[in-house]
């Protein structure tokens, strides 16, 4: 059923009085926000002319729309658009001449004259125009690869009007024709299948694409330039897809071959995509594209997906970290092709609709496919991100009403992505997955080939579950309000019963000036011990008290108040219970060791308890076999490290917990991946080795990584960098202590490379190396490089993320940005102003970088989209820390 809010009263209106010029809107009626409803597009047909060795390119749009009122003009989008030329053709078949007027340039709107008032009835209107291929990665843009020019498309959330007029908006999804002229010694892809290629011309020809299934203009994609195809295996037929479904991977001329591992992986991820929600791939093929340059890290376009080349590009001895990565971010978007292609969301305030449950999805074809990658635990600690972010005043909610354009482009965040799967994986939990599955399965059925809101999901999920408003209450609780709930627990025997007494107010960190008095409807799972072994009890606390019976447990039983974890809420408990359940931490889940760490966390953001309380506390979770368990005290060790340590003996002591914690699993690892390891293994190495190397700087880690450092620089007999001198997985931190001990010379042979590597590993490996210069002068050289041609516009964060655990290295990254401002911004475009604030001001801990962060964007925040909730959050999370950093007395690191 395809969902659309048609304007039902309007039409009658225009029934009845549109003979009335009078009714005619006049042009005032300029939309601030959505476009009106009264012209509904309902196909589109698309002509561009491209050849990506030229700076423009050409197109020819044409739309049918209902206009459902009498009207002279309508509303659409278009950006950066010269157009020669409107025709507008009636229903009788008459033409008119129309006229293409810019109304607000900034926000992309325009306004189409018709050349007189129209009734209502059904139109086309064609607009030829000319536009610039993008160079800040979006709309359609122009990347190259070893000199080599290629252009692609990035439409989501809102560039697509840079690449041709329309209605551009998730609810409006209509079908899309598009045909693409193109030089003929040239590949052209899209999302559908090509129908055929015809002559057009000296040097160019003519691709005709099969007409697409209903999409948003976000959705629709297209490439240009000399790629490799290579086939993959076809997706077999299933019991949900009659016919099997074409593979391919699409990559830069001479990549091509690496793509088969990624594309090997594919059949198994559809498979399992297509069993849980008993609905198959409606799309006509698949083809994964690695794209040279890249503003997000993948996109879900339907039926081409687009990726950042390194998730795509592997070998037999890539780092364990992108074979681990390819697989979980082509879960995501191939997640997406259910929830955001198949099933849209109407508006962006619903984008959680798309990204919260491909996260959640992901996670799940993860953990079904590949069980060792331990999916069940990147969630926990993806909620436990979230909640840091979510415990900052100026965070937004899951669904924030979108008030302009930068509220779309920061909508794509953690608490979108990582609170909303936490969210959606704590609801199933407490309905159950089989009867959460049952929703989700009506849930796209009901919606295929439409838009969605919240309501719809909610509504599909609690008539699955069988519950009623309380149920859609406590789910709409979490959506709609922002912060993470806190629940406080204490144990009591009562009547002869053991109780577990919850309360709840909103977390809030030391020096927050947020109101805690706030409630939701909290799942509450607890697990706790009966002389029969441990179990589960559930209630959904929605009040600010509770209580929870505690079949079988007794006055001994320990108590942990956050079952497998799987609630996004902070907890912290009774002194006793505590110690009680302190005794146990090794014998519990993994993911309720993760949710015991976040409760140690939380405390110690909160100013309860003091450093060294704290790192006693986390230090029995180092000593788990599970990387991500025994690796979870890094953060909170890593601020302690950074902010509280004065004298020598402090920091002796702290690098004394963090050799006795990590270095003998790193030694007995080795610094070379063994034939055959676990990537597990190749994983922890590269955690281990990086964090003891570059944040404690052990001296005997660091000798290790220099030597491979230094065999990497040496080069080969062709003067090259011998990449293959080091474990992949160390690559980057190696070059990063080379960076640090040798300093100008290394520094100077990473920047000769850069220009002549083009595998997307080796420049990221190069990339995190320079960005460990530490003397001033290096540091600022890399800066520079940041502006720097060599350097993509989509590798320039990772540059520029050095140098943030000093004061004196973040005021120089901070003048550094302040004087290079205008160039920052004209190199990343406007989709990275939400990111502006935070590359600048990162990591400060201090009122005067909070100040002079305002100060600075007090006039600009308002120019670059997305900035004023950047600067907010930056803002509020450096007064955090000089808050907490206020609080700490360093002597308590020896106590
Ligand atoms: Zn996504």
């Amino acid at each position: 059923m395809r969902r659309l809010v048609r304007p039902l009263v309007l039409s009658v209106l225009a029934a009845s009085c549109g003979a009335a010029l009078a009714a005619t809107p006049a042009a005032s009626d300029q939309p601030q926000g959505k476009l009106p409803r009264w012209a509904m597009p309902e196909s589109y047909q698309l002509a561009f002319k491209v050849d990506p060795k030229q700076q423009d390119f050409t197109g020819t749009t044409s739309i049918k729309l209902k206009l459902e009122q009498a009207s002279d003009h309508i509303w659409m989008h278009g950006r950066e658009l010269k157009v020669s030329k409107v025709t507008i053709t009636d229903a009788k078949g008459k033409t008119h001449a129309g006229k293409y007027v810019e109304a607000a340039p900034k926000e992309g709107v325009v306004r189409i004259d018709l050349g007189g008032t129209m009734q209502p009835q059904e139109l086309s209107v064609a607009i030829e125009y000319t536009a610039p291929l993008n160079q800040q990665l979006q709309g359609l843009y122009k990347v190259s690869h070893e000199g080599q020019p290629y252009a692609m498309t990035q439409m989501e959330p809102i560039s697509a009007r840079f690449a041709f007029p329309g209605f551009d908006e998730p609810s409006f999804k209509t079908t899309f024709d598009l045909k693409l002229t193109i030089p003929t010694d040239e590949v052209g892809i899209a999302n559908t299948k090509q129908l055929k290629e015809e002559k057009a011309g000296a040097g160019w020809k003519t691709l005709t694409f099969a007409t697409t299934q209903p999409l948003p203009t976000y959705l629709v994609a297209f490439g240009v330039g000399p790629w490799d195809v290579v086939n993959g295996p076809t997706i077999p037929a299933s019991e949900y897809r009659k016919q099997a479904t074409d593979l391919r991977g699409i990559a830069a001329k001479g990549e091509g071959h690496r793509m088969q591992h990624v594309l090997g992986e594919t059949p198994s991820i559809i498979k399992a995509l297509e069993d849980y929600y008993g609905f198959g791939y409606p799309f006509d093929k698949l083809d994964l594209l690695a794209a040279p340059d890249f503003s997000a890290g993948a996109m879900e376009n339907p039926g081409l997906v687009t990726f950042r080349d390194w998730l795509l590009l592997l070998d037999k001895d890539s780092a364990a970290q992108y074979v681990r990565g390819s697989f979980n971010v082509t879960a995501h978007e191939l997640a997406h092709q259910w929830t955001g292609d198949t099933v849209t969301m109407g508006w962006w305030d619903d984008l959680w609709l798309n990204e919260a449950f491909a996260t959640w999805m992901q996670q799940k074809v993860t953990q079904k496919v590949h069980p060792e990658y331990r999916a069940d635990l990147d969630r926990v600690r993806g909620a436990q991100g979230a909640m840091n972010g979510d415990s900052l005043v100026s965070t937004r909610k899951i669904r924030q009403p979108i008030t302009g354009n930068g509220d779309i482009e920061t909508a794509f965040d953690g608490i979108t992505y990582q609170k909303g799967a936490a969210v959606l994986g704590m609801f199933e939990g407490y309905v159950t997955e089989p009867v959460f599955q049952k929703g989700m399965r009506g849930y796209i059925q009901e919606h295929k080939l439409g838009n969605a809101t919240a309501e719809d999901l909610i509504d599909s999920i609690a008539k699955a579950a069988d519950k009623g408003e309380d149920f859609k209450n406590a789910f709409k609780s979490f959506l709609n309000q922002p912060g993470v709930p806190y629940v406080q627990t204490k144990l009591a025997q009562e009547g002869g019963k053991t109780v577990l007494h919850l309360s709840q107010s909103r977390y809030l960190p030391l020096g927050s000036t947020g109101d805690a008095n706030h409630l939701w409807g909290v799942p509450v799972c607890v697990r706790y011990a009966t002389t029969d072994g441990s179990k589960v009890a559930c209630e959904l606390l929605d009040k600010a008290q509770g209580t929870m019976a505690l079949p079988g447990a007794t006055a001994q039983s320990w108590v942990m108040p956050n079952a497998n974890g799987s609630g996004y809420y902070r907890f912290s408990m009774d002194k006793g219970d505590l110690a009680k359940l302190g005794k146990q931490i090794g014998k519990l889940a993994d993911a309720e060791q993760l949710a015991y760490g976040d409760a140690v966390n939380a405390a110690f953001r909160r100013g309860d308890i003091d450093a060294g309380s704290a790192l006693a506390a986390l230090k029995p979770l180092t000593a788990s076999k599970v990387r991500e368990v025994s690796t979870a005290p890094m953060n909170t060790f890593g601020w302690i490290y950074d902010q509280v340590a004065v004298t020598d003996a402090q920091r002796a002591k702290l690098v004394a917990w963090a050799k006795s914690s990590y270095l003998p699993e790193l030694q007995n690892l080795g610094y070379k991946r063994k034939d055959g390891e676990p990537d597990g293994d190749s994983l922890q190495r590269a955690t281990l080795a990086n964090f003891l190397g570059l944040d404690v700087k052990l001296p005997e880690v660091r000798a290790e990584l220099l030597k491979q450092g230094d065999a990497v620089l040496k080069g080969k007999a062709d003067g090259s960098l011998d990449f293959a001198a080091a474990d992949s997985n160390l690559l980057g931190s190696a070059l990063g202590v080379a960076v640090q001990e040798h300093g100008k010379s290394a520094v100077d042979a990473l920047m000769a490379q850069l220009p002549k590597v083009s595998d997307p590993a080796q420049r990221n490996a190069i990339l995190a190396g320079l960005a460990e210069a530490d003397d001033a002068t290096q540091a600022e050289r890399v800066r520079d490089l940041s502006l720097d041609k060599s350097v993509k516009v989509g590798e320039m964060a990772a540059l520029l993320r050095g140098n943030r655990d000093t004061q004196a290295g973040r005021d120089a990254v901070w003048k550094w940005s302040v004087t290079n401002y205008d160039k920052i911004v004209a190199r990343t475009g406007s989709f990275a102003g939400g990111r502006l604030p935070g590359l600048m001001g990162g990591g400060g801990c201090s009122k005067a970088e909070a100040d002079r962060l305002q100060e600075f964007f007090k006039t600009r925040a308002k120019d670059v989209t997305g900035a004023e909730r950047g600067l907010a959050q930056n803002t509020e999370a450096t007064l955090l820390c000089s808050a907490l950093k206020a609080k700490q007395d360093p002597a308590a690191i020896l106590r």
